[in-house]
């Protein structure tokens, strides 16, 4: 698949399934539609199964607003903070996705790391600060 294939793919997948609840949610956008076109040729099948993609404000706390979950057994949502820093964004972005790409339907520490391992792997950095299992309670 051309570079310009998976562009138009990724722009496909994310007109029907983001929604904002903010104003400030464009570079999310942004940064969503740069990690999903690095990962896309061999992720794409379980990239399309998320249903909805929430860029929502601060009044949904970070620890929640970080993590993809499944509502019964088919809908996967993922929620992404429009607070958190540009930088960290695709970091971020990376570790959801990889939460989704690997089929957690839970969380706890192991399945963090494994996020985080995976996301590392298609060489995004990811934040200590939503690595969950670094948090202090
Ligand atoms: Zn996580």
């Amino acid at each position: 698949m051309s570079d310009e294939d998976v562009k138009a793919e990724v722009e496909y997948w994310l007109s029907g399934r983001v929604y904002y609840t903010t104003t400030r949610g464009d570079p999310i956008a942004r940064a969503l539609a740069h990690v999903a076109e690095q990962i896309w040729s061999e992720h794409c099948e379980a990239l399309e199964g998320i249903r909805a993609i929430f860029i929502a404000d601060a009044a949904y706390p970070a620890k929640i607003s970080c993590r993809p979950w499944e509502a019964g057994k088919t809908l996967k949502v993922l929620i992404l903070p429009c607070d958190a820093d540009e930088s960290d964004l695709p970091g971020l972005i990376a570790h959801e996705l990889a939460h989704i790409v690997l089929g957690h339907d839970a969380g706890g520490p192991e399945r963090e790391k494994e996020a985080t391992a995976l996301a590392e792997g298609w060489g995004f950095k990811v934040p200590d600060c939503y690595s969950p299992w670094r948090l202090p309670d």
